[in-house]
């Protein structure tokens, strides 16, 4: 029987739907037992991971049956493509299912950062009424949003913004000019650097890549306006977060929001640690109950395709 290691968490009835046809080995446990993982995918035809479980020449060396590796999420930072085409096993991650998530995860962080108020719970409770502090609040119609790429989730990310009535701009040079994507979502097209200085809200949709790696750095972040917004649900290596940090200290940038590490968890003590307007959440962007359903129900269609009873 068709043998399916999982090793993170997946959506149960996407997982019920696999047993029957399938030999399947649920252990979320596994991501963080490495020497578990290697073991038990010694016979194993498929792996399904999320983005933690790091799929290598090590794995693929103790998995000489593996044949296919599920993705539940976009970005395959955790998985050597080029070793498993090599080897002979397809990837498949869930593009676009967990898109929405993330759209609206940066809307949402950017309506609380912009408009500050929402942060004041503490002080609330505790009898104060800083009211006088928190009129300053800003509203998010007529803003201008930036996006730095303008793939799936930038893309569902503009439509939500544009019905809040934001203005988006994005930069994606591998989008050419007259692709009908610019026209087709009412988005305007910017260089690099001219998006930092030019928007309200700036948000991050790449993939982690030489080229994306450092590219939020002081030089960038300096030409961004003293009460910009910036969010990051990309990857953490796109930002230099010691620089990020020293900006909000400076009140050179008016608030973040980051769900992404350079090193996850993040570890305590890092320099963003305490930084104010600052939104810290663990990779959660993509990541709801409903997304959790189609990522899993889409990879699930993926294996019982690849393996056809
Ligand atoms: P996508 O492939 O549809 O879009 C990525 C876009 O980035 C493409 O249009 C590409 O042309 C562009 N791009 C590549 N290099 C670039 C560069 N140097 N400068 C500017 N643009 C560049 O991917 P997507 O589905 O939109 O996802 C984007 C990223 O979001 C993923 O790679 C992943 O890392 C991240 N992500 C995070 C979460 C989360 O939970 N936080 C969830 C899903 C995806």
């Amino acid at each position: 029987m068709t043998r399916i290691v999982i090793s993170e968490f997946m959506d149960l009835p996407a997982v019920e739907s696999l047993r029957g046809a399938f030999d399947v080995d649920y252990a979320p446990e596994l991501v963080d037992d490495r020497a578990g993982l290697l073991a038990r995918v010694a016979d194993a035809d498929a792996l399904i991971v999320r983005n933690r479980t790091r799929v290598d020449r090590e794995v693929l060396a103790a998995a000489p049956r593996l044949r296919a590796v599920g993705r539940l999420g976009v970005g395959l930072d955790n998985i050597d493509v080029a070793a498993c085409e090599a080897a002979g096993v397809a990837v498949y991650p869930a593009t676009g299912a967990n898109s929405l998530a993330v759209a609206e995860y940066v809307v949402a962080t950017a309506m609380v950062l912009l408009r500050g108020a929402y942060l004041s719970s503490n002080d609330v409770a505790a009898g104060q009424w800083p009211r006088t502090r928190m009129s300053q609040g800003r509203e998010t119609a007529g803003k201008t949003l930036g996006l730095v790429g303008f793939g799936g989730i930038g893309r569902m990310t503009a439509k939500l913004a544009q019905g809040l009535g934001m203005r988006v701009l994005a930069y994606d040079p591998m989008l050419p000019p007259d692709a009908p994507a610019w026209s087709e979502a009412g988005v305007g097209r910017r260089e690099l650097d001219a998006l930092f200085g030019e928007v309200d809200v700036l948000s991050l949709h790449v993939p982690l890549t030489e080229s994306t790696r450092g590219l939020v750095d002081a030089a960038r972040l300096a030409r961004m306006k003293p009460d910009a917004i910036l969010v990051n649900t990309a990857r953490g290596g796109v930002v230099d977060e010691t620089a990020l940090a020293a900006a909000l200290r400076n009140g050179k940038l008016g608030g973040a929001a980051l769900d992404v590490f350079d090193d996850e968890p993040l570890r305590a003590g890092s320099p963003l640690a305490g930084a104010p307007n600052l939104i810290l959440t663990p990779h959660i962007g993509g990541v709801t109950r409903e997304s959790n359903e189609r990522v899993s129900s889409l990879i699930a269609e993926r294996i019982r395709a690849f393996f056809p009873a």
